[in-house]
Order: C-alpha cells, then structure tokens, then sequence
C-alpha cells in the first residue's frame, strides 16, 4: 500500500502538469472506491491545472476554484505517458490528457478513489484529518496534549488520521523502534520527553523515504508502469526473531494489535 512517503513522491513526480491545460480526461472504467462522476469530470476539459499537492495520502490538483482528489488506494499507481502512446495496461482507470503527456491512474484492486471537490476544507474524506507529520504543527508538545488522556496504545494512536495523518503501519513500527518505545504502552502512560521522541523520530524516517523516494522518479516514465513502492530500509518491520538491529542480543518479537502486525524489542522499547 503506497504510505505517504510514496505519495509525497508521486506528487513530486508530476509537477511538470502544473500550468498545464487539462485537454480532455478519459475514463476507462469509473469503477473505484466510489464511482467516478463521468459528468462532472468532463467539466474540467480544458481548463488549467493551477497547482498539484498533497493532503495527507490524497494527491490535490487544483483546477480553478476546484480540486480533484486522488487517492491511490492499496494498489494505485499513476505514470506519465507520451499523449498519443497507444500502451493500454490493464485496470487502467482514468487518463488525463495535456497538451504533450498524459498523466495514467492505474488500480488493480480498485480501492483508489477519484474526486472532483470544492470545499477541501468540508470535504467527508479531508475534514476530520489531524496535522501533517512534516509541519511544524505536529510536534511533541502537540501529541502530548492531543493524546495524553488516551487509553489506546500509542501505536494505534499514530495510526489514527484524526491524531496525525499519513502514518501506515510499516512506519507506525518503524518510528516506535527509531524512539525506543514500546508499541503496546498506553498513550496515557508516556511522558513528554518521550513524546517529543516520537514526533522527531517521526519527521526522520518520513524524510529519509522521501529522499530514497526521489530515486524512483524516473520510473514514473516506464510505458509498463511497474515501478511498485520504494523499499525503504526496515529496522524492525517484518524482521520477527532476528537480531535487533540496536541491542544485537535480543529476538525481534511479533505480536498483532488491531489486526495489525507489530514488531519490536522487548529490551530496546520500554
Ligand atoms: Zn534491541
């Protein structure tokens, strides 16, 4: 599933349609999460792309007072094409067609989804998301008073969007690892300084695997699309009984939280 260090890629990647005039969207299948709105879609031919961004996981392409929202799913991909390149690729959803390139929305499991927006700020998908990771927002000082009363484990409580957004369950692990606390404590139970641990843990693994991101742009370009999500360096994740990587004495453990997998070690996250 592309975590926001993908997505933060993806955005990057497309910047070239910036400015540009949206020809003509072409839709394959509007069958996502939500279906697509052929109509309303077809409103936006012709009219200029402002500004690409990012909320959270949802990609944000600004078209005059209008957004439309994209979001990748568990298996959406985008990938730029040459506009008159005939390479049709299964679960090819939507095209969107500018003046020299097209930019491809491909989803096998269809769990993406694509909207057209006016109000980002009331919109049912958008309005209830907690700060951005990467702003100066979301701090130590800020996690503490927004979840110190909370019975929920603290890595739950980094998963949960209304806390702090785009943390999937690979980096939930891999910041809990990088802070030296243990996934199964209480949110109530920590102290600030330990708070404070997990918001710049947080903002150094985000960084890392968008720089490593940064790497796969190019693959944005493959006529095939397969360039997959960036693999980034796993301390902790899915390493249950190897060394860990810190202590190098204690077994990686195991255990599922929320129907969740959680990795850690028992003697490193206390
Ligand atoms: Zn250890």
């Amino acid at each position: 599933m592309p975590e926001l260090p993908e997505v933060e890629t993806s955005v990057q990647a497309i910047q070239e349609f910036t400015n540009q005039n949206l020809e003509s969207i072409k839709i394959h299948n509007p069958n996502l999460r939500w279906k697509v709105d052929i109509a309303t879609f077809k409103k936006l031919h012709g009219l200029k792309v402002s500004k690409i961004n990012r909320r959270a996981k949802y990609i944000l392409l600004h078209i005059e007072q209008s957004q439309i929202l994209v979001h990748l799913g568990m298996t959406g991909t985008l990938r730029i094409a040459e506009k008159n390149s005939n390479f049709y690729k299964k679960h090819d959803h939507v095209e969107f067609i500018f003046q020299n390139r097209k930019l491809i929305f491909n989803d096998p499991r269809r769990f993406g989804s694509m909207h057209h927006i006016k109000e980002p700020g009331t919109h049912f998908l958008l309005e209830n998301l907690g700060p951005e990771p990467l702003s100066q927002e979301f701090n130590g000082e800020y996690l503490f008073h927004k979840i110190k009363k909370s019975i929920s484990p603290i890595k739950n409580a980094l998963m949960n969007q209304q806390n702090v957004v785009g943390i999937g369950n690979i980096y939930a692990n891999e910041i809990l690892f990088d802070a030296s606390i243990r996934p199964t404590r209480k949110s109530k139970t920590l102290k600030k300084k330990e708070y404070e641990e997990i918001a710049s843990s947080t903002k150094k693994i985000l960084k890392r695997a968008i720089k490593a991101g940064g790497t796969t742009l190019q693959d944005f370009y493959q006529p095939d699309g397969n360039k997959g999500y960036f693999k980034i360096d796993l301390n902790v994740y899915d390493r249950e009984n190897q060394k860990c990587k810190k202590c190098k004495e204690e077994l990686i453990k195991r255990i599922v939280q929320s129907q969740r997998a959680t990795f850690y070690c028992r003697q490193c996250q206390i």
